[in-house]
């Protein structure tokens, strides 16, 4: 696709994100722009709906990106002009992604749906040319139009700087996403070993070597924290000041358990990558089990996540990751003779012997060690 840049040899997109810390103008800019995208994106998603309606015709992408400037010399949407053009050509992609995906993956995509004003979550997306986006020291980062941010970078940005998404989140905090091309980095060094690894409930994972990784230790806490605040919520009446309050005292703590999370799993797959040559996994559509009782644990858990990272990881560290097929009975098939026990299929038996070859396994472990030796076989 002609909109997709062409990737440089060599190397990888990472992602940084940085707090910012706008002034009062800047977060008025912040808010116009993300208002503008928005109207842009409102705007041109109608002419596509009504276009198809009323005559059978399909805008193009080209055709609404050529219409950018058209609506910046009408005086009525003159005050497109006020913010980061790039940031309405963005606009305009999206709209076109969204259409994609709508029309790549049916039936799992739904057709793209009209922005929302009341939204607290709110982004726009800014194009890197001739270095209009800076990183100026550890405090501070130049931005299109917005100039000079203070900010809290927590690390030191590598590379070419593409682009920087603005985002404002539930509790009405700024922050910028700054996209880099770095190199790729230099293969870790072999270290002879494989291991499979157990996605799980309780935990987030248990491996065939029998180590354990856990949540954070104020994990469960701030969960409990989270189910009485959100009861409170439920009781405010709507609209009233007192339930905004709230409101944000809730997505404060949903922040916080998410940065929690985020940060026990950048933990393990670090760890996991570092330490084995060759990892293997089993195929879990989150999807699918989210219907089942364990819905909130295994959401928390976070499987998606961990997948994602051990799959750019390892390909960071030249590693080896499979992923073994869902429904190879991992649990319930003894590691050491192969006999498959119906009786574990129930979740809560956490250890069991194996009544063909007397062997005690623990429930995690064992289905670790079976995806590890699956996924060496499918690796041949
Ligand atoms: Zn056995």
């Amino acid at each position: 696709m002609k909109r997709k840049r062409n990737k440089a040899e060599n190397t990888i997109d990472k992602s940084y994100k940085c707090v910012l810390y706008p002034n009062k103008e800047q977060i008025s800019l912040i808010e116009k722009t993300f208002g503008c995208c928005r109207y842009v994106y409102n705007r041109f998603l109608d002419e596509r709906i009504s276009a198809y309606r009323d005559n059978g015709i399909t805008v193009s992408y080209s055709d609404q990106c050529r219409q950018l400037p058209v609506l910046k010399a009408d005086p009525e949407t003159a005050w497109l002009k006020e913010v980061d053009s790039t940031a309405l050509q963005y606009s305009v992609r999206i709209l076109q992604d969204s259409f994609d995906n709508f029309f790549r993956h049916p039936g799992k995509t739904g057709y793209p749906k009209f922005k929302s004003k009341r939204s607290h979550r709110q982004s726009y997306h800014s194009t890197c040319t001739n270095g209009n986006i800076l990183v100026i020291d550890g405090k501070h980062i130049r931005l299109p139009k917005l100039g000079v941010v203070r900010c809290r970078i927590p690390m030191k940005v590598e590379g070419r700087i593409l682009g920087a998404a603005v985002t404002r989140d539930d509790t009405g905090k700024y922050a910028v996403v700054l996209h880099c091309e770095v190199p790729m980095p230099a293969p870790l060094p072999d270290t002879g070993r494989s291991v499979g690894v157990d996605l799980g409930i309780r935990t987030l994972a248990v491996t065939s070597d029998g180590k354990e990784y856990c949540n954070n230790r104020t994990y469960a806490k701030n969960l409990k924290k989270l189910a009485r605040a959100q009861k409170k919520l439920s009781r405010k009446t709507k609209g009233s000041h007192n339930r905004e309050k709230q409101r944000i005292k809730v997505a404060k703590i949903h922040q916080k358990i998410h940065d929690q999370r985020l940060d026990a799993v950048h933990k393990m797959t670090h760890e996991l990558v570092r330490e084995y040559d060759v990892i293997s996994i089993e195929d879990l559509d989150t999807r699918e089990m989210i219907k089942c009782r364990f819905a909130k644990d295994i959401s928390d858990a976070s499987w998606r996540e961990i997948r994602r990272q051990l799959t750019y990881k390892s390909e960071w560290a030249g590693r080896q990751l499979i992923v073994v097929d869902r429904w190879y009975p991992s649990s319930q098939t003894c590691s050491v003779c192969g006999h498959v026990s119906e009786s574990v299929k129930d979740l809560s038996v956490r250890q069991w012997t194996c009544p063909e070859c007397g062997s005690l396994h623990d429930r995690d472990v064992n289905a670790a060690r079976n995806i590890l030796r699956e996924g060496l076989r499918k690796a041949g």
